[in-house]
């Protein structure tokens, strides 16, 4: 069996992946081509990571790759729901506090006690929370409708037959499936697979992502900024978009707009990438656009102009040996991160054969009006409340500060160029 270390169920060594061996067919065009017809290209050339077989501390968050059965019925005995007496009902059947039944208490049974025990007729056997049930007890009395008594126990109140009992099978049959391929492994997933008995189970281990931010007025968050300089902030909020849809996510240090620089700086990530990510350099065709004129050289990586605001400039294809995906993002930050939305997010969870990951979309009535460039969908930063959604003033791709406001995208479609206030338009809710 392949283990990894703790927590982090995507950093297995992983060998060649099986990928369609194929360039994408993402032409690059003149004219605009549609979100959802760049979607499919960027799909039909990812394929889900193999595989592994990993203990269940490193499968949390991963997306199960078989189905998990239960080895026993759940419970596997029957077992009392309560601290109290096991009885027969018929023996308190009468039992009133003015009247109580009184029985023989001839033992106790603790959880976790695998000795065999049997009830007789006319007695009581003390029983805990989780203890197995005696043979021939039908019924366990709460603790509080007696005395308490341990030589022998006032029963006040009668029970009904399996009355705090959970009986074998009550859950979960024996060979039952209890969840299936495609599920991901959250808390409650990891607490059905140990309570099937698995110690291990086979996942799709999270897809390791790295991303480079792209441009030499780059500097880092933390240091000095000198005027015609900023602070890098996409490739921390890709890698973290990347964590936040399931991915192992590390950003690198800045890459400098050197057209000679570009490549080495993608190749030294290979090995340690099942999707690499950029940003900047790639607008339309100036000589600073490295990154655009590095990829175009491979010859497996194409460029096109998608039918959105913001994000029209997209790039994908595959690099390395192995073939390792690329997804080339626009520079501004906004743009950036619908991008990433929109392309990067359904390849994380196609990597992770995960149907959980697409956006909720909702409708809503706009509070205020929007513009919209004709022939482009608009992604407009809003925010929701409840069936109302206002759009946010700053609508410039640069304005992060902004988008950190928004908690949803207003969708408008290609054909609308403005829509007034009540209006109803589908939003993206975002993660
Ligand atoms: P580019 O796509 O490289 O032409 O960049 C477009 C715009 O996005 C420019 O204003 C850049 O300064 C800005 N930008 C590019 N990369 C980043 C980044 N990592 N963080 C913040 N802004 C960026
Ligand atoms: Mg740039």
């Amino acid at each position: 069996m392949r283990t990894a270390p703790r927590g982090i169920c995507g950093s297995l060594l992983r060998g060649v992946q099986v990928r369609s061996g194929t360039t994408p067919e993402v032409a690059e065009a003149g004219s605009l081509s549609s979100v959802e017809a760049y979607q499919s290209a960027i799909l039909s050339a990812i394929a889900p990571l193999p595989p592994a077989n990993l203990e269940l501390a490193d499968a949390e968050g991963c997306v199960l790759a078989e189905d998990v059965t239960a080895a026993v019925a759940l419970p596997s005995f029957d077992n009392s729901s309560m601290d109290g007496y096991a009885v027969h009902a018929a023996d308190v059947a009468g039992a009133s506090a003015d009247a109580p039944a009184t029985l023989r208490v001839t033992g106790e049974i603790a959880a976790g006690d695998t000795g065999g025990y049997r009830l007789a007729a006319g007695t009581a056997i003390r029983i805990m929370t989780g203890a197995q049930l005696p043979a021939g007890a039908d019924a366990v009395v709460p603790v509080e409708w007696t005395d308490g008594g341990s030589a022998e126990v006032q029963v006040h109140r009668p029970v009904e037959q399996g009355s705090a009992v959970r009986y074998v099978g009550g859950d979960a049959a024996q060979g039952e499936t209890l969840l299936t391929a495609g599920t991901r492994m959250r808390p409650m997933q990891i607490a059905v697979a140990a309570s099937a008995g698995r110690k291990a189970v086979t996942v799709r281990p999270r897809p390791r992502v790295v991303v480079l931010s792209t441009g030499d007025e780059l500097t880092e968050p933390g240091t000095p900024l000198v005027p015609g300089q900023i602070w890098d902030s996409n490739s921390y909020m890709i890698a973290a978009a990347a964590r936040e849809a399931g991915a192992v996510a590390h950003r690198r240090s800045v890459v400098p707009d050197d057209p000679k620089g570009v490549l080495p700086a993608l190749e030294k990530q290979l090995t340690n990438a099942d999707l690499l990510i950029t940003t900047g350099g790639v607008s339309m065709g100036g000589e600073h656009d490295v990154v655009k004129a590095a990829l175009r050289e491979l010859g497996t990586v194409t460029f096109r102009k998608v039918a959105m605001q913001p994000g029209m400039p997209q790039g994908f294809g595959v690099i390395g040996q192995d073939k390792v995906p690329i997804f080339t993002l626009p520079g501004n930050p906004v743009s950036a991160y619908v991008s990433f939305q929109m392309f990067v997010r359904p390849a994380l969870a196609a990597l992770q054969g995960a149907d959980d990951l697409s956006l909720p979309t909702a409708p809503a009535t706009l509070t205020g009006p929007v513009r919209s460039p004709s022939g482009r969908r608009s992604y407009l930063r809003g925010v929701l409340d409840g069936t109302e959604v206002t759009p946010l003033s700053g609508q410039g791709s640069h304005q992060i500060a902004y988008l950190g406001r928004a908690n949803a995208l207003i969708i408008v479609p290609e054909w609308e160029t403005q829509l007034p206030a009540g209006e109803t338009v589908d939003v993206l809710v975002l993660p």
